[in-house]
């Protein structure tokens, strides 16, 4: 393989960072959310490193499950989003799962499906409740009507979940008002409780309970926006790299790239490398986003190609052909250029495209 881009997962940062959480959470039992691919970082070995520390796994569907599941992972994993159709829940390799259900008709399904398997056989279920968020779960108010109509398959041992909408925003009034209404109501009956996802966990001690569901921070990138000053030493899991493969001076007046987007206001020196919006990175990706190449800081000039960027380093005198380009990791937050480019952490990790082989640094346990 010669084309010089990657992305290098470092496992000792993503058990640095599991380390951290898992002490924030105290007492809770932790949840390691590794839908998406892991959030792009590969869920196959995201899994295998962390299945032996955390209590369980998550994914949003069926089909995230079994990749892990037919990778040799047993341990008890989560279905997010409940099973999408009814078939779902008699899939032959899903003795571990865990079905989140948020609907009637998932609800009944699953009062079926228990009628034909025996007990030892069937899978659990936890129930998720709408105390704001307004995206998935029963409402909150129906918490008694739901457990008694399905006593059968639901008693006190049956885990409430909720979501919370605002718990990295800045003014916490939100995030408070949703886990009041959840407490109000789930407290009483002594049911198992899971609201916490990362900034949750981190952020407000009372919703931690009992399972808290880790995403975003596992993989070293903060869920809080700057202005918050919520420092907890995370290391950044993916560093993305790719080279220069050319490099050329041009006259103050000319244009680089596709619609001619942006001008030399002097003269300047203008490297290319080769990663592009096929590999993932964002092709609105504005004029001015920042890289990191030989110890500094450059700027993205011109619009992203499918397989190229352009970045000024006039200032870099030593800069060759060659020569490492971090574009997000270790040593340029993915919060700063996702803030550069007007979206989150999560968004750059999750679409780093298949073409992007992966290179896993570090122990796996
Ligand atoms: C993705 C997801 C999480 C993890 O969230 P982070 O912010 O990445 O920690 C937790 N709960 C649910 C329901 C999710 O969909």
């Amino acid at each position: 393989m010669s084309r010089p881009t990657q992305a290098i997962i470092d496992l000792n940062a993503l058990q640095h960072n599991l380390t951290i959480l898992t002490n924030i959470a105290g007492n809770s039992k932790v949840i390691g959310v590794v839908k998406a691919n892991a959030y792009g970082n590969g869920a196959i070995a995201v899994a295998k490193a962390i299945e032996n520390k955390v209590d369980m796994l998550a994914v949003a569907f069926i089909e995230e499950a079994l990749e892990l599941i037919i990778a040799g992972i047993n341990k008890t994993i989560l279905i997010l989003q409940g099973p999408h159709k009814e078939s779902d829940l008699y899939e032959e390799k899903g003795r571990n799962l865990i079905w989140l259900l948020h609907s009637s008709w998932q609800l009944n399904s699953y009062a079926k499906y228990c009628e034909s398997a025996s007990d030892e056989e069937r899978n659990s279920a936890w129930l998720k409740f709408d105390t704001g968020m307004h995206r998935l779960g029963f409402s909150i108010s129906d918490f008694k009507t739901i457990m008694q109509f399905h006593s059968k398959i639901l008693d006190s041992n049956t885990v409430i979940v909720t979501h919370l909408a605002c718990a990295d925003e800045l003014i916490p009034t939100h995030a408070e008002r949703q886990i009041q209404s959840f407490l109000n109501v789930v407290e009483q009956y002594g049911n198992p409780m899971c609201l916490a996802n990362s900034a949750t966990n981190i952020r407000f001690p009372k919703a931690r309970q009992d399972y808290v569901r880790l995403g975003i921070a596992l993989y070293g990138s903060t869920p809080f926006p700057k202005n918050m000053n919520q420092d907890l030493a995370l290391s950044p899991v993916m560093s993305l790299e790719s080279e220069v493969i050319a490099i050329r001076t041009i006259p103050k007046g000319d244009f680089v790239g596709y619609g001619a987007t942006w001008q030399a206001n002097r003269t300047s020196k203008i490297a290319t490398v080769a990663l592009g919006y096929a590999d993932g990175y964002p092709r609105h990706a504005p004029s001015g986003t920042p890289a990191w190449c030989n110890n500094h800081t450059i700027h993205l000039v011109g619009r992203v190609s499918m397989d190229m960027l352009t970045f000024d380093v006039t200032e870099l005198a030593d800069v060759k052909i060659g020569d490492k380009v971090q574009l997000w990791g270790d040593c340029l937050s993915i919060n700063t250029v996702a803030d550069h480019i007007g979206t989150i952490g999560y968004e750059l990790m999750t679409r780093i495209s298949k073409r992007v082989p992966k290179i896993f640094k570090g122990k796996c346990q």
